[in-house]
């Protein structure tokens, strides 16, 4: 297995691929004002295996689009929808983030956990906003400076694996240029971090291991997962997801 197919198998059996929470997923969908709206049509974008399309097809009267690069975790979305009976809200689609072949004005309601970074929040936003209807409304999560400063050892980490990551004033106010309207944000607690991501994803290494005979790429992925997960507790004072809720202005 090459390096992504490695990464694959590592979290497709997870219940998410990200920090996140269905209590976050539900305060950011009461924030969009759309929780009692009838008809909708949804984008989920960078989906992973449904955690929030899952949601959204169990609270919205709603067509939800399901967007994924790997078909490995599309799958296990589509069993886990047949499982509970949302097949008919949620249909799944194989594309990348960054050349979707949706019409302009088409939804409701864009929603992207945790997965915007993939092509980066500023060219994410531009690239999806024309896809919403004029007062359409954006959900997304993405990394964000929690204070104006932070350690210069956890700077230059994040400043290296993610340049764009910044403060919520900046990244509202980018918003703003680029035709939004912010709506609201919040930050992710750290229960959405540990609980419900990194530790069932650490639970989950010796299984990964074993499945894939302990090579050494299959090590090196799980000791950077590791790195990850000891600087977010170290540093979790100054980092967290943000949720951005926002509204297409015409
Ligand atoms: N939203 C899910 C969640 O919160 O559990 C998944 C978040 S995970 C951190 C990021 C997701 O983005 C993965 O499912 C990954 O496969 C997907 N992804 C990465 N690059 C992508 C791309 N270019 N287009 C579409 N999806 C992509």
């Amino acid at each position: 297995m090459d390096e992504l197919e490695l990464l694959v198998d590592l979290h497709r059996s997870g219940q998410r691929q990200g920090p996140g929470g269905s209590k976050e997923t539900r305060r950011a969908l009461e924030m969009t004002g759309l929780a009692q709206a009838r008809g909708l049509r949804v984008a989920d974008i960078g989906c992973g295996t449904g955690s929030a399309s899952l949601l959204l097809a169990e609270w919205l009267d709603a067509e939800i689009v399901a967007v994924d690069l790997f078909p490995e975790f599309l799958a296990e979305l589509n069993d886990r929808a047949r499982t509970r009976g949302f097949s008919e809200r949620i249909r799944t689609l194989e594309a990348s983030m960054d050349a979707l072949p949706f019409a302009a004005d088409e939804f409701d309601l864009i929603w992207s956990e945790g997965a915007i970074y993939n092509m980066g929040f500023e060219a994410g936003h531009q690239a999806w906003r024309r896809f919403l209807k004029p007062g359409g409304m954006l959900v997304v999560s993405e990394i964000t400076w929690l204070t104006a400063e932070r350690p210069p050892a956890l700077q230059a980490h994040w400043e290296r694996e993610y340049p764009e990551i910044d403060t919520a004033s900046a990244k509202v106010a980018q918003l703003e240029r680029h035709g939004y309207r912010p709506e609201a944000y919040f930050v992710l607690p750290p229960d959405g971090w540990l609980t419900n991501y990194y530790e069932p994803l650490e639970a989950s290494f010796e299984a990964f291991l074993e499945r894939n005979a302990h090579s050494e790429s299959a090590r090196n992925i799980v000791e950077a997962e590791r790195r990850e997960i000891a600087l977010y507790r170290r540093y979790r004072d100054f980092y967290s997801y943000g949720f951005y809720i926002a509204s297409r202005i015409d």
